[in-house]
């Protein structure tokens, strides 16, 4: 059993999708791992020490070879569709591979009679946390969203009693209290900030206060969808609370956003208007930039400066940001998800289990349903 893990292409893309700590658990399970030169340098995992931990670095000019003659290809962004159609039959693949933007990578992915799983369709219960790369990567994020504020931000977090005088704490505002948000929150009370947050789940605002943080009831009906995610607004219960929510922006000298619908764009959680009146100097970072926005005018990868004073940045490619770390736990969640296709020293692709049957995405020569939505 060969796993080959080539060097990411995308731009911006810092992370690897194994890193040297790994590779015992692969080599123990009867794998060889062999790695693309330079493929973990971005992330702090040079050749040498994926050598030392068993893996064969591959150079550049014979990864076509690689790619083709291996069983298992594991990455962080999808294969490209030319990538795909150079695996041999049965090959298994584990990347993200979002359904709705990888539409041209999945139909090569079918063509070529791979097995290409979505690490986006792992199910979120309990035997699947060790796989869940949303989480690990959310949690990434979050926590850089907090320090990219701080970082941004003419103002202290912490209040601090100095000869100088006394320096009263930053006001966090924190919309959208899931994975990301609830690290945000985390990471500022750590840095000592007053944080409050909001989200359209009231079963979220346990999390919040258990964090140090205010939850803000708008005394709004609550948007509590399937498998414990939000659901999307109607036009009115957005309005209500863009109104309700500008006293508490206006109040705030960060406010973090991180609100997100599966399979929706990010909705639109704060207007112009509603940032006016923020004080000069204030900053929002905006985790939802990429996939449409929370805030209006924010741009992926862009700081903006608006006429009021308030810097708005737009996360992309966020948990790239932290690659050491986003590597290390998105490669703990492929390993668990590839050794449960392991049985005695061999590949077995189980469709009776419900991980690998909501995750294979192609299989086969074709695309596939899960059992479980049909
Ligand atoms: P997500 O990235 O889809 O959304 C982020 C947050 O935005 C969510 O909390 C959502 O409620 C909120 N949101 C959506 N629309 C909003 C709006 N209009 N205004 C304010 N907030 C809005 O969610 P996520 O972070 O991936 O996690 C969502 C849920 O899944 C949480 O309940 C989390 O605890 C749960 N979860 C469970 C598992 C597991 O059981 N294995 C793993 C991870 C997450």
């Amino acid at each position: 059993m060969k796993i080959f893990v080539p060097r990411e292409i995308a731009a911006g893309e810092k992370r690897v999708a194994l890193v040297p700590d790994v590779l015992s658990k692969l080599t123990r399970a009867g794998f060889e791992v062999e790695i693309e030169s330079g493929a973990g340098v971005n992330a702090g995992a040079g050749d040498k020490e994926f050598v030392s931990a068993g893996a064969v670095i591959v150079e550049s000019e014979q990864a076509g070879a690689a790619l083709a003659s291996a069983d298992v290809i594991l990455s962080v962004q999808p294969l490209s569709a030319p990538q795909f159609k150079s695996l041999k039959v049965g090959a298994i693949t584990i990347s993200f591979l979002s359904p709705t933007t990888a539409s041209e990578n999945i139909e090569a992915a079918a063509a070529a009679g791979v097995t290409a799983f979505s690490l986006e369709l792992v199910p979120r219960i309990s035997r699947a946390q060790s796989m869940d790369a949303l989480t690990s990567q959310a949690l990434c994020a979050g926590y850089r969203a907090a320090l990219v504020a701080a970082e941004l931000s003419p103002r202290f977090f912490p209040l601090l009693m100095t000869a100088a005088g006394t320096v009263t704490p930053a006001n966090v505002l924190v919309l959208g209290a899931g994975v990301a948000g609830l690290q945000a929150i985390a990471t500022a009370r750590r840095l000592g900030a007053v944080v409050s947050a909001y989200d359209v789940r009231p079963s979220s605002a346990d999390e919040v206060r258990s964090m140090g943080a205010t939850f803000i009831d708008l005394q709004l009906e609550a948007i509590e969808g399937a498998g414990g995610y939000a659901r999307e607004m109607s036009e009115e219960r957005a309005a209500k609370q863009r109104e309700l929510l500008t006293p508490y922006i206006s109040k705030s000298h960060i406010l973090i956003t991180t609100a997100a619908v599966p399979g929706k764009p990010a909705p639109r959680l704060v207007t112009k208007e509603m940032y006016s009146a923020m004080p000069e100097g204030s900053v929002i970072v905006d985790l939802a930039a990429e996939s449409g926005g929370n805030v209006e005018g924010s741009k992926p990868g862009e700081i903006i400066l608006t006429e009021g004073g308030v810097r708005i940045w737009g996360g992309k490619d966020v948990p790239s940001q932290l690659p050491f770390h986003a590597s290390s736990l998105y490669s703990r969640n492929l390993v668990n998800l590839l050794l449960l296709m392991v049985k005695d020293g061999a590949l077995n692709i189980d469709f009776s289990d419900e991980i690998i049957d909501a995750a294979a995405v192609t299989h086969g020569g074709a695309r596939r349903t899960a059992k479980a939505s049909k």
